[in-house]
């Protein structure tokens, strides 16, 4: 492999843009737009909760690690709350908190009936065998049974975790409460009350949302092409999706590097040899390696960051060729970079929307386990793309409303809703 394919540890996050303070920047313009008044401004400024918990664990050496886990929940004014957990050795309390507000406005935006959390533990999940995860799951989750529940607070897998974890998390929280409960957590396997669709569902989206996107712009999917950053769940279903609506995805990039195909890459092909390779890219022969700092400003029309925070910053945002960036990940474009892109005429489709098809199925799961009745495969489809095709009108048209890019008039869709929920609960 070419030495600049190789993957760099990102910088603590001290060292990066804070990501409470982009969303909070965010959040400030979109508040001052809406003439949002300093009452409820200052009760959705802050989280209502933060729980920081020391989860003991017994490692497979015989001693005992303690690991430190946080539950943040930013605001259930609109229901319970619902966010992932995050299982990665860079879990900060600040990250968190972002995380948790990102989900409240996710929620708003796409009308669904919950507030916004989120979870982490520092760990390293890549050392850590099965029986340590499983002990430090359950651990997390005995921890915080008095938050989580199925009315209350619904987590669900993010960096990290996923199916195998969500299930020990259930099976923790229904015997701890003498029942099951399957409706505690969402992103469970399908024999235990998981949802059709739901692994594909966040890709989806993005997909749905960037031909939304495509169609303002006067482009056809089989005329543009795109580079894809991050082939995980949501980078690998977004490339698979845009690649079927005909869209040439001539670059794509994980934790090994970066590779890049003029003619475009053979999406199904590389998806088959991360699986044959240990969910990872280096090697494969489909495509020539690039650097990967290189990817985010490829000459692409369409650019899909789907990996982690920060990756579009004021270093690299005036060299971006897209016309378009569909924010697959959480938090990718920093606050900085912001005028920069505006500046030259790049639409966002941000994440807060663009991500937004996974907990729109989630919440499907959630609602298939309170009936006990399982939906199919359509219902599930169909339902997902309208709510999504329905949110990226009412951002879009709230962007034309105001003047405004689509990623603040996300957040002023978002934080409308919430207060205006607030108007009417009242209370305080
Ligand atoms: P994942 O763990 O399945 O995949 C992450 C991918 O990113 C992997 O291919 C990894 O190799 C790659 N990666 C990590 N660091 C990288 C880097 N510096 N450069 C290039 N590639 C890198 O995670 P995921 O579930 O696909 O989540 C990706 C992002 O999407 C996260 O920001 C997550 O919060 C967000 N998100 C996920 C969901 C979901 O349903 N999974 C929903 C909403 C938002």
């Amino acid at each position: 492999m070419a030495a600049h394919t190789v993957y760099k540890e990102p910088a603590p996050l001290m060292d990066r843009e804070n990501p409470l303070e982009s969303m909070m920047s965010r959040f400030n313009i979109a508040a001052e737009i809406l003439g949002l008044d300093d009452e409820t401004y200052n009760v959705l400024k802050a989280p209502d909760k933060q729980v920081i918990v020391n989860i003991p664990v017994t490692m497979d050496d015989g001693k005992i690690h303690v690991f430190e886990g946080y539950r943040v929940i930013h605001n259930t004014i609109l229901g319970p709350s619902k966010g992932g957990i995050r299982y990665d050795k860079n879990v900060h309390l600040d990250e968190v908190k972002a995380l948790a507000a990102w989900m409240t406005w996710k929620c708003a935006v796409v009308d669904i009936p919950y507030g916004g959390a989120k979870g982490g533990i520092i760990c390293d999940p890549t050392t850590m065998s099965a029986g340590e995860i499983e002990r430090m799951t359950r651990g997390y989750t005995l921890a915080l049974k008095d938050i989580f529940g199925p009315d209350r607070d619904i987590p669900a897998p993010d960096m990290g975790t996923g199916p195998r974890e969500m299930a020990w998390l259930m099976d923790e929280f229904s015997k701890t409460n003498g029942m099951t409960s399957p409706a505690v957590v969402t992103g469970k396997p399908l024999v235990m009350g998981g949802s059709l669709g739901r692994t594909e569902a966040t890709g989806r989206g993005v997909m749905v949302s960037a031909l939304a996107a495509l169609k303002k712009l006067g482009l056809k999917p089989t005329e543009v092409s795109a580079a894809v950053q991050g082939f995980g769940n949501v980078g690998s279903w977004a490339a698979v999706l845009l690649h079927q609506q005909g869209v040439k995805i001539k670059a794509v990039s994980d934790i090994s590097g970066a590779y890049w195909n003029e003619d475009g890459i053979n999406i199904d092909e590389a998806i088959a040899y991360k699986n044959a390779h240990n969910g990872r890219l280096e090697g494969f022969s489909g495509a020539t390696p690039m650097n990967p700092d290189d990817l985010l400003t490829s000459a692409v029309d369409v650019l899909v960051p789907a990996a982690v925070e920060d990756v579009i910053t004021e270093h690299n945002a005036h060299d971006i060729k897209a016309k378009l960036i569909v924010e697959g990940a959480n938090g990718p474009t920093s606050a900085s970079a912001d005028p920069i892109i505006n500046e030259k005429g790049i639409m966002v489709v941000p994440d807060i929307l663009a991500n937004s098809g996974g907990v729109t199925v989630s919440y499907f799961e959630w609602v298939q386990n309170k009936q006990g009745f399982k939906w199919t495969l359509e219902m599930v489809t169909e339902r997902a793309d309208r709510i999504m095709s329905d949110a990226f009108e009412k951002v879009y048209q709230t962007s034309q409303k105001y003047k405004i890019p689509m990623r603040i008039a996300a957040y002023v869709v978002a934080i409308d809703k919430v207060a205006q929920t607030y108007k009417y609960r009242g209370g305080f």
